[in-house]
């Protein structure tokens, strides 16, 4: 757990495959970005909360659907508002209750106060999937990604778009950021965001340029130039590498050329 501001905390999760996680803590309540992979994760994220507040968790943003960013939910805040985009809700299946209740964010965001912490939530349109939002703290000047963003790694890329994403990454580099929280691995800075944003930035002019020669996937694979990257970790089980990625680019090159190429 890293303390970032005066209530603001980021907890970078000990298991890869769980998500990274980030909570502020107001006198009526508490607000966390995505609770890990389960039940258990929720649990340990939970008992780093108490750490610091026995307020109630109210609210819990999902930044997507992929399981390892939100199930921990019903433990780390089982009465709480969950926030997410319409995309995801529509994806995450939730345990029917009574009381509960969502909020969805849509095209224009969402702001909350919570005592004098400002929090803005927004969805920068397809990107890691079809609806990712963000989390900026401006007064802490920081901002929880998603998997929008992985320190020193290859992301693994969902049904997303590749151009838009890079224009998300574009869109945060614009912001004032101190601290970067990231989707998983460790706690950033606007450095590490720009390089990352450059190594998809790369990958795509590449994988672009070698598709309009009419090259196929796995020449173009093959001629791939990231040794500037050479550091970032590659998850072949989780089709998160270099090549992977420019598979993912492929396809959506294709779809969108449609079937006449
Ligand atoms: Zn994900």
């Amino acid at each position: 757990m890293h303390k970032i501001g005066p209530d603001l905390y980021a907890y970078i999760s000990d298991n890869d495959a769980s998500a990274n996680s980030t909570f502020l803590v107001g006198d009526q309540g508490i607000l966390v970005v995505d609770t890990g992979l389960n039940a258990e994760e929720g649990r340990k994220l939970l008992a780093e909360i108490r750490k610091v507040s026995q307020a109630p968790v109210r609210w819990i943003v999902n930044t997507h659907y992929h399981p390892d960013h939100r199930g921990g939910n019903s433990v780390v805040g089982p009465d709480s508002i969950i926030i997410s985009s319409e995309f995801t809700r529509s994806h995450a299946e939730r345990p029917a209750k009574e009381n509960s209740v969502d909020e969805t964010v849509g095209p224009n965001g969402l702001v909350l106060y919570l005592g004098e912490h400002e929090v803005r939530i927004y969805h920068p349109g397809p990107a890691h999937t079809q609806g990712d939002l963000v989390v900026y703290f401006p007064d802490e000047q920081t901002i929880a990604t998603g998997d929008l963003f992985l320190t020193n790694s290859c992301p693994a890329m969902d049904d997303g778009d590749m151009e838009n994403w890079i224009a998300a990454l574009d869109q945060m580099l614009a912001l004032p950021v101190e601290h970067v929280v990231p989707g998983h691995f460790e706690l950033a800075t606007k450095s590490e965001l720009q390089r990352f944003r450059n190594y998809l930035a790369d990958l795509r002019d590449q994988v672009a340029r070698m598709y309009q020669q009419g090259m196929p996937l796995a020449q173009i694979q093959a001629s791939l130039r990231l040794d500037a990257y050479k550091n970032f970790r590659q998850y072949p089980n989780y089709e998160a590498t270099f090549k992977d990625n420019a598979a993912a680019y492929y396809q959506q090159l294709e779809k969108r050329k449609g079937p006449s190429r």
